[in-house]
């Protein structure tokens, strides 16, 4: 299937010719709900992991928790359409209740179906991504992990792991990923407006254009960071949006 975007609303380099410098490309995925095998890239699949390879497990301290969704429940109540129950987290704040934790697998992306993926170290070509599924430290921060390999060598592997182990509870039922296809389609893209993204007269120019969008048509109208610049949904490649570069200060 081929998704495609919209063209913008507005041609951004007519209104600021000077962000023709800084157009860029990245690679939208629509994610959309399906059975993605372990060959291909996708969002919530199985990976591509050569059975003799242990599983990444996270050693880091974790923080306590009381309760938590165990991911069959969470998948049936989704067959279901009803919300899961929640259960009592199995020995809530004992000796070893912050041990060790397996990694949830959230996504894998072969370079051959994503162009916007950049090479890994030694110029691998499949990303692998995880998440620890608990929180860490007093922001409840997360921990990522990325397993770059070489696709061809990887496919040659005599045997892959069948099922991923499972964790047996997940503190939000959103964290357990849905099996999903991706329809990786690349667009433009433009710098999020903020600090040093983009020379400060230029950023001066767009929030006063925003400020004169909003002045015009209201709170809803269109502006450039939320319209214009970044697009929407999982993707790779590009710029980072505000989201992942907004200041928090955790010292
Ligand atoms: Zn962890």
């Amino acid at each position: 299937m081929t998704r495609t975007t919209p063209a913008r609303p507005v041609a951004v380099e007519a209104v600021f010719p000077e962000l023709a410098a800084y157009r860029g490309r990245t690679t939208r995925l629509h994610p959309r709900p399906g059975r993605p095998g372990r060959h291909d890239s996708h969002v919530g699949g199985p990976m591509l992991w050569p059975i003799d390879e242990p599983w990444p497990v996270c050693r880091e301290p974790h923080a306590s928790e009381t309760e938590g969704y165990a991911p069959k429940e969470i998948r049936a109540a989704r067959a279901a359409g009803v919300w899961p129950r929640s259960r009592p987290w199995p020995g809530a704040g004992g000796p070893g209740e912050g041990g060790p934790t397996p990694f949830v697998g959230l996504a894998q992306f072969f370079g051959r179906d994503v162009p916007g993926l950049a090479a890994g170290p030694g110029g691998a070509d499949l990303v692998q991504l995880f998440r620890c599924p608990r929180t860490h430290g007093r922001y409840l921060e997360r921990e990522y992990l990325l397993r770059w390999r070489p696709a061809a060598q990887t496919e040659r592997a005599d045997r892959f792991l069948p099922a991923a182990p499972e964790v047996p509870l997940l503190r939000w039922e959103h964290e357990l990923p849905e099996p999903c296809v991706v329809h990786p389609e690349e667009v433009d893209t433009y710098p999020w407006a903020e600090d040093d993204t983009l020379p400060a007269a230029l950023i001066a120019r767009i929030d006063a254009w925003d400020d004169a969008q909003t002045a015009a048509g209201g709170r809803y109208a269109l502006n450039y960071q939320g319209a214009l610049s970044i697009p929407p949904g999982w993707r790779v490649g590009g710029y980072p949006s505000w989201a992942s570069t907004g200041p928090l200060d955790i010292a």
